[in-house]
């Protein structure tokens, strides 16, 4: 089968080309211009014509996925910004909602093969923020940062503004499959991940151009005092192979999936890398004593995908080869 994958040059939509390729299905990547594909054809010329590149200038305009959905059999959909700069929240919203509700249109009107949707929601969609430990799972909806930024508007917090993204994104593709069921012939599944982690294998000019989460996981091996704090984790290699799985598993449909390993604290990850790593040691042990506020159920995910996850240690030498090869 041939699958559309959008926003196919960043760091978690390279990881999920990769590995439908490695799986045997043709990939459309959509990207905002030929050159930001330049890398991803170079990167996956073995591949030959089992992988093509379509350019989607604007997600947000009108019937912007119009042309790339046709003959594909399954979407992924990744397209969508995740920074933590936006002024107005519409900078995040816009793109995110628009995108998400665009592509599901373009699907609905000329992609009468496709069979399955795969939506690239976030645990951002589910968080609360409380002084109390919650254990949070697939029935949980971050109201909290909607409510925000109504309230507040550009002087929300700048994760409100992008949870709010997600949150609204994530609403609309299920308003969309409930409202247009009896006329489509696919379904949505969703993947709701917490931080993603891992190797980097998209195109990126400089360690400021680094995506969100890659960013952050540098600053704690590399920034005085940068490993403080914490959050719970995937490796982008997990997350990308749930995005196959869940095309390929029947039951993955109209489902919600928390795809999340565990929680951390930034020093845990300096204590699990290797012990050759040049990088900073922190205070090894601190991260122990960390209370964690939010932690995920990941149990629906492990039993419809059939995910195994990545430990911390694996991940962590990943991350330090991946920083060693680079220089
Ligand atoms: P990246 O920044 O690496 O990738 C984002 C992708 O979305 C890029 O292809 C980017 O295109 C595209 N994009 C961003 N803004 C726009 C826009 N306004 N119009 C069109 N395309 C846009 O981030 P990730 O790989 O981390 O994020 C991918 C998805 O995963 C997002 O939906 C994000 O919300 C979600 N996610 C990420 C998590 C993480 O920790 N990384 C955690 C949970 C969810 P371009 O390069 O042209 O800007």
């Amino acid at each position: 089968g041939k699958v559309l994958v959008s926003g196919a040059n960043g760091y978690i939509a390279v990881w999920v080309v990769r590995t439908l390729l490695e799986e045997g299905y043709s990939v459309r990547g959509a990207v905002r211009s030929a050159d930001k594909g330049k890398h991803l054809t170079e990167l996956f010329a073995s591949y030959g014509d089992k992988f093509e590149l379509v350019v989607v200038p604007d997600i947000t305009q009108d019937g912007a996925f119009d042309e790339a959905v046709k003959g594909v059999d399954a979407i992924e959909h990744t397209a969508s910004p995740f920074h933590f700069q936006a002024d107005e929240p519409a900078e995040l919203i816009e793109p995110a909602l628009k995108g998400t509700v665009g592509i599901l249109e373009s699907a609905r009107k000329y992609g009468p093969s496709v069979k399955r949707v795969v939506v690239t929601s976030s645990c951002a969609a589910a968080l609360n923020i409380s002084t109390e430990p919650q254990l949070l799972s697939e029935l949980d909806w971050n109201n909290q940062a909607v409510k925000e930024v109504e309230e507040k508007g550009r002087a929300a917090s700048a994760a409100s503004k992008y949870r709010t993204s997600k949150v609204l994104a994530e609403r609309a593709a299920w308003d969309f499959v409930q409202k247009y069921k009896d006329e489509i012939g696919w379904d949505v599944s969703v993947m709701n991940p917490p931080l993603v982690v891992g190797p980097i294998i998209h195109d990126i000019a400089s360690v400021d151009a680094l995506n969100t989460s890659a960013h952050m996981m540098y600053n704690a091996f590399t920034k005085p005092g940068g490993a403080a704090g914490g959050g719970c984790w995937i490796d982008v290699r997990d997350l990308a192979l749930a995005h196959v799985r869940a095309l390929q598993k029947e039951e993955a449909g109209g489902e919600r999936m928390i795809i999340a390993a565990g929680a951390f604290a930034w020093q845990d990850w300096l204590d699990a890398a290797p012990t050759s790593s040049k990088y900073q040691k922190g205070t090894p042990g601190a991260g122990k004593d960390m209370v964690h506020l939010l932690r995920y159920k990941n149990e629906k995910g492990i039993r419809i995908l059939g995910m195994q996850y990545h430990s911390m240690e694996d991940t962590a030498a990943a991350v330090i080869a991946d920083y060693e090869a680079r220089g």
